[in-house]
């Protein structure tokens, strides 16, 4: 379906509403302008309905949560009936069947599928959750309180896991609460080498400039300074960075990370609570390269819309790491292995894989970054570069100097709202516009938002 606009965008409703907000919710939290935001009212597939009756077509996913498209009719069914049976359980003192049944889902899935033997699990509720619990899980495992984690990285916005990000802007106001025990190593950046080689540019598929062999011996050199200097106990990475701006590190990368972990006997944590799911055409992210995590942590896309995420470990890592519980656990949380969230995970997983949504994602995602590397910054006066993997791309606009065209980029996010597109600027200087649909987004709609921002772009 099209998008179909019938007020000014945000329409009374919106900007009726957004006056309450303004007098009652903490100002930092939701971003309100006169042209922005408008207020959702319901959604179903890849569509979305605010509160004036106007039609959008999102391609967020909504921070990659409803990657079967929203209001999933399965999803739905099982969180209908599992909120007549049980609303709610004792997490960690009288659990229910579900969570049983969660944990070996998410075993058969991760571990297990990788031929690597039994996972075990710690349920939790957002993704900043996942993130701690692994980092207490390395800690505990290693005996080392020390993380290696990466400029650009993302993982949540708990006090534990914000030590860990590699985005200042949500990281400094708060230093003053927070410890010291990661240290940020630049991620190989295709696109802007951050160990100054010349130019990134990526040719094509799996191949890389010159510069790629450089840039990864340039990284295990800082990595083993850093082990050779810091008490480490695990190295904590997005396969391909989201909010981070789309950042597609080289193949070689994880593998590479991998082989370090092993060598010193620590722990290499992949966050693919973005990427996880299908997002990139594959179940995982890792599985592009191989690469078996010792710990994996899961949310957004899990459920499909219920906040529950999970941090899956190799069952013998977590076994050395966590003691046999004695009636009071040392890391829970009153919601942990909520039913309806079980219920819903549950059946979500199952329609990712009924509908079969990593190969549509593969598919799609090839085209889609086709199509963005057509899209022309205005008059050439500004760089457009396109990247992506799967269901999750990007394009980075830059102005001539290469500085970021933040102001142009937000000026496109906002104008294709208008014309009901719902987009989002992610990476450190907001400038990538990010493309990361329901996975049930058909070649036609993903070519006509292509366009809308072509468009867009030329009219600047
Ligand atoms: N890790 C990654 C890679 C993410 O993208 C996010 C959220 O965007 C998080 C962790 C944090 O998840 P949450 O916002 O549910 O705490």
């Amino acid at each position: 379906m099209l998008p179909q606009i019938l007020t000014p965008i945000p329409g009374p409703r919106s900007l009726a509403l957004a006056a309450r907000l303004r007098r009652h919710e903490s100002r930092n939290v939701t971003y309100l302008a006169d042209d922005f935001p408008v207020f959702w009212q319901r959604a179903e597939g890849v569509n979305v309905w605010d509160a004036d009756g106007n039609r959008f077509l999102d391609l967020t996913s909504a921070f990659g949560v409803s990657g079967l498209g929203h209001t999933d009719a399965a999803v739905r069914t099982a969180l209908v009936a599992q909120s007549g049976e049980l609303l709610h359980a004792m997490g960690d003192v009288h659990p229910t069947a579900l969570k049983a049944g969660l944990c070996a889902r998410l075993s058969a899935l991760t571990f297990e599928r990788w031929g690597a033997g039994d996972a075990k699990t710690v349920l939790s509720s957002s993704g900043s959750d996942a993130v701690e619990t692994a980092l207490k899980t390395a800690l505990l495992r290693t005996g080392k309180a020390g993380v290696i984690a990466f400029a650009g990285g993302y993982h949540g916005l708990g006090l534990g896991a914000l030590s860990a990000i590699g985005l200042p802007f949500f990281r400094e106001p708060f230093r003053a609460q927070l410890k010291d025990f990661a240290t940020l190593l630049p991620y190989p950046h295709c696109y802007r080498c951050p160990f100054g080689r010349e130019s990134g540019e990526r040719l094509g598929e799996g191949t890389f400039p010159a510069c790629l062999a450089d840039c990864l011996m340039d990284l295990r050199g800082q990595i083993e300074a850093t082990l050779r200097e810091k008490e480490i106990g695990c190295i904590l990475v997005e396969p391909i960075q989201g909010r981070g701006g789309c950042v597609v590190p080289p193949r070689e990368f994880l593998p590479m990370l991998r082989e370090i972990c092993d060598t010193h006997g620590i722990l290499l944590i992949a966050d693919e609570i973005y990427t996880g799911f299908n997002r990139t055409g594959a179940l995982f992210a890792c599985e592009h390269s191989g690469v078996v995590p010792d710990l994996i942590c899961l949310g957004k896309a899990l459920t499909g819309g219920f906040p529950l995420s999970a941090c899956v470990g190799h069952a013998d890592v977590m076994d050395a790491a966590w003691p046999a519980g004695t009636g009071e656990a040392i890391h829970t949380s009153t919601f942990l292995g909520h039913p309806v969230g079980c219920a819903m995970a549950l059946a979500n997983i199952g329609e990712l894989r009924a509908k079969k949504l990593v190969q549509r994602s593969a598919r799609l995602g090839e085209m889609l970054l086709k199509e963005l590397s057509k899209v022309q910054g205005p008059k050439s006066k500004v760089v457009c570069r396109a990247r992506g993997v799967g269901l999750m791309a990007g394009i980075e606009l830059l102005n001539e100097d290469s500085s970021p065209a933040t102001e142009l980029s937000l000026r496109v996010i906002k104008k294709l709202l208008h014309r009901g597109l719902i987009l989002l600027p992610e990476g450190e200087h907001a400038n990538v516009i990010s493309f990361t649909p329901p996975l049930t987004i058909s070649e036609a709609q993903l070519r006509r938002a292509a366009a809308a921002l072509r468009k867009a772009l030329d009219e600047e």
